[in-house]
């Protein structure tokens, strides 16, 4: 997610510890702070994770969602089945998926009718005969309903907003449960198959490869295939009246689309540069992890945010009001491999994704004669009663998710580990990231590992005092 610049993001309360001293730490071998997620214990209702104990569900893992969805945008009202294939952890008598405001209409699993039941956003499905652990099973959800957004008093609203000739889906930390039912965490990474039939004229954009429309009866089926694995907050949709542009890079489609109440064609200019941004970021990361490119703006006033949606970030019109910035398209870029690719285990490790993309953008910056990424870090460090040094980027609060320590801090930690460790090495360990745990999940324990792995030497007390100490480290 792009940052909120102008916003107090922090809410933890400073309490000006001393700096960490590299000399007397111990070796930064993995964080202490949590129980691992198979000793958390079984929660059929969440997955375990400190900041949302609620997200996502425990006994299963999903492969693949397969969602053929119709919209009426005069009436708001969506319909749709989910065929889920997923692999059961342990015997399971019943199961549960998250699903927002939406009503279940049938239910099976493996082709029998199971019995289902709504617990506030959780839906328990209980097939006929209990699943064994180990056991793969298709369960197919047919449900229905007015779709609404999640209203967060911290995080704003995210997920199935109608706008005025469509629809907008997308939200960061939960969205997807509001348009389809899923194990919303971004541990259960899955494929999907997105078909979403729309009445003829709007367009129906979502991730991943396009696999063609079908039209019938006065509406049109578009179909998009994900074949790496995502995390459900990163589906997204956009229908209604785009001004939808198709092309290629790299041997792979490239599909971008601008709302047509966006006059002029700033947005339409800064799109055009996401595969020369890509290719930018791919010198310095690694190769693009995915098989398709994109980006859509979209015109609604409640969406003031980008997100890096996989393939295809999510850009509002505001974004590019002031002309044709790409500082957040390579942000949102730039969290294709720290994010989508690269995923958290848990929500506490926020900064994996968006320091990294903050960085990112300062190297865009750097490349476009924007000042260097020094001076940017210099004039942040210069700060000394800056709110960033109240917050620990590597444990933000739930309600610090996105606050400007988790973005600014999160980047200069990455900095001063370049200044560490020389250039050589710290890109060796960004590419080796995004390589290692490419279509995963990993912790900052596992990143804090690999760095002190590649640069040969223990980095506890400097990660120590950048990711869990108040205060200003000592350069
Ligand atoms: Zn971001």
């Amino acid at each position: 997610m792009a940052m909120r610049r102008w916003m107090a993001g922090a809410t933890a309360v400073a309490l000006l510890a001393g700096c960490g001293s590299p000399a007397t730490k111990p070796l930064f071998t993995a964080d202490p702070r949590l129980p691992a997620p198979e000793t958390a214990g079984f929660d059929p209702a969440g997955l375990g994770d400190d900041y949302f104990p609620t997200a996502g569900n425990g006994g299963y893992d999903v492969s693949s969602y397969d969602l053929n969805l119709r919209y009426d945008p005069a009436t708001g009202r969506l319909d749709g089945t989910a065929a889920i294939t997923a692999t059961t952890a342990r015997d399971l008598t019943a199961f549960h998926l998250d699903l927002h405001g939406l009503t279940v209409t049938r239910a099976d699993v493996d082709g029998t009718a199971a019995t289902t039941g709504h617990d506030g956003d959780e839906l328990v499905v209980t097939p006929a005969t209990p699943l064994t652990t180990g056991q793969t099973f298709v369960t197919t959800i047919g449900y229905g309903g007015t779709p609404s957004p999640i209203e967060d008093r911290r995080f704003g609203s995210g997920g199935f907003f109608r706008t005025r000739d469509g629809a907008v889906a997308m939200g960061e930390p939960a969205s997807a449960s509001t348009w389809f039912p899923v194990n919303d965490h971004p541990r259960d990474k899955a494929h999907y198959t997105i078909e979403v039939t729309v009445p003829d004229g709007l367009a129906a954009i979502s991730n991943g490869v396009p696999a063609g429309t079908s039209s019938k009866g006065g509406w049109t089926g578009w179909r998009w295939e994900v074949t790496a694995p995502m995390a459900p907050y990163l589906a997204m949709l956009a229908i209604g009246k785009y001004r939808v542009t198709t092309g290629e890079h790299d041997g792979r489609p490239l599909v971008t689309a601008v709302a047509d109440t966006v006059r002029g064609d700033d947005a339409q200019q800064a799109l055009a540069r996401t595969p020369e941004i890509t290719d930018f970021l791919a010198q310095w990361f690694g190769p693009y992890p995915f098989d398709a490119y994109g980006g859509v703006v979209v015109d609604d006033e409640r969406i003031d945010e980008a997100l890096e949606t996989q393939t295809r970030p999510i850009y509002p019109a505001s974004t590019f009001r002031r002309g044709p910035d790409t500082v957040t398209v390579a942000h949102e870029l730039a969290h294709q491999w720290f994010g989508d690719s690269v995923s958290l285990t848990r929500w506490r490790d926020i900064w994996l994704n968006e320091g990294f993309a903050t960085y990112a953008e300062w190297m865009w910056q750097e490349h476009e004669g924007d000042g260097t990424v020094r001076e940017r870090f210099d004039r942040l460090y210069r700060h000394d009663d800056s709110r960033i040094w109240s917050v620990p980027p590597g444990d933000p609060g739930r309600g610090g998710l996105f606050s400007d320590s988790v973005y600014q801090r999160g980047a200069m930690t990455l900095h001063a580990l370049r200044e560490q460790v020389g250039d050589d090495t710290f890109f060796a360990i960004l590419r080796t990231w995004a390589t290692a745990h490419r279509d995963g999940n990993a912790t900052t324990g596992d990143f804090t590992n690999l760095a002190e792995k590649l640069a040969g030497r223990p980095l506890g007390g400097f990660f120590d005092a950048w990711l869990y100490q108040t205060g200003r480290p000592a350069m």
